[in-house]
């Protein structure tokens, strides 16, 4: 069944047409998760609802405390933003590592969390950066923290009729140090066996806060509270580095896949968690 191509150049046009058609429709960011889906006729859908023409939803903007994000800014636009990388660094690291030039290029920061994959790579980054999600419908707007989104492999608490419009990121402070590191079969084009985010609040080697998160190691990214926990006030020696990473593996649950093994993703977990910790203050 040939598929109708919708267009619009305004957030009410695209939030009216899915009112009324929303169940028969699909959102399109970039394309480079949906086209594959469309091929391989995992989805038939009516309409594809184009989001790239409207520039309400094109932007990368600092106001106030936040960083403000329009959901069609591609990866490409976060790796090259100068406030991206300034004031969220934990997001630019991850931007740099996703995927090739070509894709960072079509790839949206909508796209990669309306996809929600345990393995979307700026996921884990806006846990720790404990982003918000304005989320918009014709009739109506609210705002969720980024941990509440994915709901499952693939799935979400988005509802009929309703899209991400913008993504709110509180500043990184000025004591706050991070990284973002993910492991796969190769260098280059990689999707995640694991990733590690953290955002670490620091007052010398003291972790005033820590804030840690992990994709491709559960059925959604997710957080690490006990290890969080377990740093909170203490300084970063190597006794608490380790004992940490020990934490933080337990606290995995990965599964064995094509793409790896459950024992090696969660050795791998503590690994890189340590090896961020080690270059950190
Ligand atoms: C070769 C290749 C390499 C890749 N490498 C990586 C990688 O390194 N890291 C990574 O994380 N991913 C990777 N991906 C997956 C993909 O590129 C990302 O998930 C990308 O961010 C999806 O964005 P998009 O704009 O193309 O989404 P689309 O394909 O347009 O949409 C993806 C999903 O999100 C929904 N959606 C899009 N925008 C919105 C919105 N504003 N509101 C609500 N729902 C929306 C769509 O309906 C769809 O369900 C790769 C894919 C390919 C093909």
């Amino acid at each position: 069944m040939a598929v109708d191509f919708i267009q619009p150049r305004t957030l009410d046009e695209a939030l009216s047409f899915l009112r009324e058609k929303g169940k028969r429709a699909v959102i399109l960011g970039g394309g480079s998760d949906i086209v594959v889906r469309l091929k391989d006729r995992i989805i038939a859908p009516e309409y594809l609802l184009d989001l790239s023409k409207i520039d309400e939803l094109h932007y990368i903007e600092k106001d106030g405390n936040f960083v403000k994000i329009g959901s069609t800014v591609t990866i490409g636009e976060l790796l090259e933003s100068e406030t991206v990388k300034k004031y969220l660094p934990v997001l630019h690291e991850a931007a740099k590592v996703f995927g090739s030039p070509q894709i960072r290029n079509i790839a949206t920061i909508g796209g990669n969390i309306g996809n929600s994959s345990p393995v979307a790579d700026t996921m884990p980054a806006l846990y720790v950066h404990s982003a918000l999600l304005s989320l918009r419908k014709s009739d109506s707007e609210r705002e969720i923290e980024v941990e509440k989104f994915q709901s499952g492999p693939g799935k979400n608490i988005l509802e009929p009729g309703e899209l991400i419009a913008e993504i709110r990121v509180p500043v990184a402070k000025e004591n706050e140090r991070g990284f973002f590191f993910k492991l796969g079969q190769r260098r280059a084009l990689i999707i995640a066996k694991v990733s590690v985010a953290a955002l670490f609040q620091l007052e010398g080697k003291r972790v005033e806060r820590a804030k840690i998160a992990l994709g491709a190691v559960a059925p959604r990214v997710i957080s690490a509270p006990e290890t969080e926990e377990f740093l909170r006030g203490k300084e970063l020696c190597e006794d608490v580095m380790r004992e940490a990473a020990r934490i933080c593996a337990s606290e995995s649950t990965p599964i064995t896949d094509l793409r790896s093994t459950e024992s090696y993703r969660r050795y791998m977990v503590g690994s890189l968690l340590y090896k961020g910790m080690r270059c950190l203050p």
